[in-house]
């Protein structure tokens, strides 16, 4: 099988498989608990934390340990909304966030909270204007993603932290998609609050974190005493081990992002070759090195995803979370993509585990099974 779906989930690492399983078998006590097996488990997370936090750049104890990015994205909002002044009651997301977390954004919405969305531009970036416009004195808190989880969008997160810090503004950032792919220092990225999970790092599923900068007020949304009160229940230890593991074997990411760029670079330019009727969304503008979104004429998503699975890759139609159904992508009707065109986008999101041998088994492969359907869509087009 050839994975070009990274962005939706990744492979555990085997070192990541290693560090978890002694957490199983053996280390499994509580580690709240006195005894000394619990003391044992006490000192194994809080080695966990100190590598999370020196992988990331952050202190230990900026560390809250979730069950993923969407329970750190819903304690970071809710937290900081709850702990911020009455005079600032106003919450602002970017449009495009993940569609988990805009779900969020319509829950506080139908709650009576003021919420604007910061519209993007059709090729998907930022529009910073309309961000700044509706950054003002009665807002607690931004939320904005570093990297569409679709389009592999950069946003522009030293200007939103600069607005957000002249306004006295709290900043959230879903770091989901970017943590692993691109260096990351929490201590100098401008955010309070940043959200990120595991297994989009080769590490485990159902475990994640979110950095919250120190000195920064944020009510629980669970209550109990774990992570300093910050986030009640019993630590996922086997899956904080893995999550440290996973960042820790992340090595030099500049290399890697060249590496990753250069496969995605050849499948989008073998795809345009083979196949004239290729659209590329946002490939003019700075994305993640291993996103491609795609279109080949309009020929639907779900037409082109079963002919790669008849070849064994794995893509994706928009974002992962939304598969399956035929809605047009969020993402893409906010940089006001017609629906059609919506329909058809396919996602491949490369990773560590893509060598240029799947590409260019790929290139061999898919342009031959879709030309026929591409040149049927023209002869029948109106
Ligand atoms: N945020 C973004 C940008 C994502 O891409 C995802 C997963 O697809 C999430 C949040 C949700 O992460 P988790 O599965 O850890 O809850």
């Amino acid at each position: 099988m050839i994975y070009l779906d990274h962005n939706a989930t990744t492979a555990p690492a085997p070192e990541v498989i290693a560090a978890m399983l002694p957490v199983f078998s053996s280390g499994w006590a509580n580690s709240s608990s006195q005894h000394g097996p619990g003391q044992q488990a006490k000192r194994t997370l809080g080695a966990a934390r100190a590598t999370v936090a020196r992988v990331l750049g952050c202190k230990p104890v900026e560390v809250i340990f979730t069950s993923g990015a969407t329970e750190a994205n819903h304690l970071a909002v809710r937290g900081l909304l709850a702990a911020s002044a009455p005079e600032r009651q106003r919450v602002v997301f970017g449009s495009v966030e993940h569609a988990g977390h805009l779900k969020l954004a319509h829950a506080l919405r139908e709650a009576g909270t003021v919420v604007d969305l910061i519209p993007v531009h059709p090729d998907g970036t930022l529009d910073l204007a309309a961000a700044a416009a509706l950054i003002g004195p009665d807002v607690a808190l931004v939320s904005l993603m570093a990297a569409n989880n679709e389009t592999g969008v950069l946003m522009p997160l030293a200007e939103v932290a600069a607005l957000t810090q002249a306004a006295g503004v709290r900043l959230h950032v879903d770091a989901t998609q970017f943590i692993g792919k691109l260096p990351f220092v929490f201590s100098s990225c401008g955010a309070d609050a940043v959200s990120l999970s595991a297994h989009k790092i080769n590490g485990p599923k159902g475990v994640g974190a979110l950095l919250l900068r120190q000195g920064v007020p944020l009510q629980p949304q669970t209550l109990g005493s774990q992570e300093r009160a910050r986030r009640g229940g019993t630590e996922n230890l086997p899956g904080i081990v893995g999550l440290a593991a996973a960042l820790e074997r992340l090595g030099d990411l500049s290399t890697e992002a060249q590496r990753i760029a250069h496969l995605r670079d050849t499948l989008e330019a073998g795809l345009r070759q083979a196949l004239p009727d290729t659209h590329i969304w946002s490939h003019k503008v700075a994305r993640l090195p291993g996103t491609s979104y795609v279109r080949f004429g309009q020929l639907s998503a779900d037409v082109v995803l079963q002919r790669l699975d008849r070849l064994e890759v794995a893509a994706s139609s928009g974002a992962a979370c939304s598969s399956g159904g035929s809605q047009a992508s969020h993402v893409l009707t906010a940089m006001a993509v017609p629906e059609e065109q919506a329909l058809a986008a396919v996602r491949f999101s490369l990773g560590a585990s893509t060598s240029m041998d799947d590409i260019q088994t790929l290139l061999n492969t898919l342009p031959p099974l879709l030309a026929p359907l591409l040149h049927e869509e023209c002869a029948t087009a109106p």
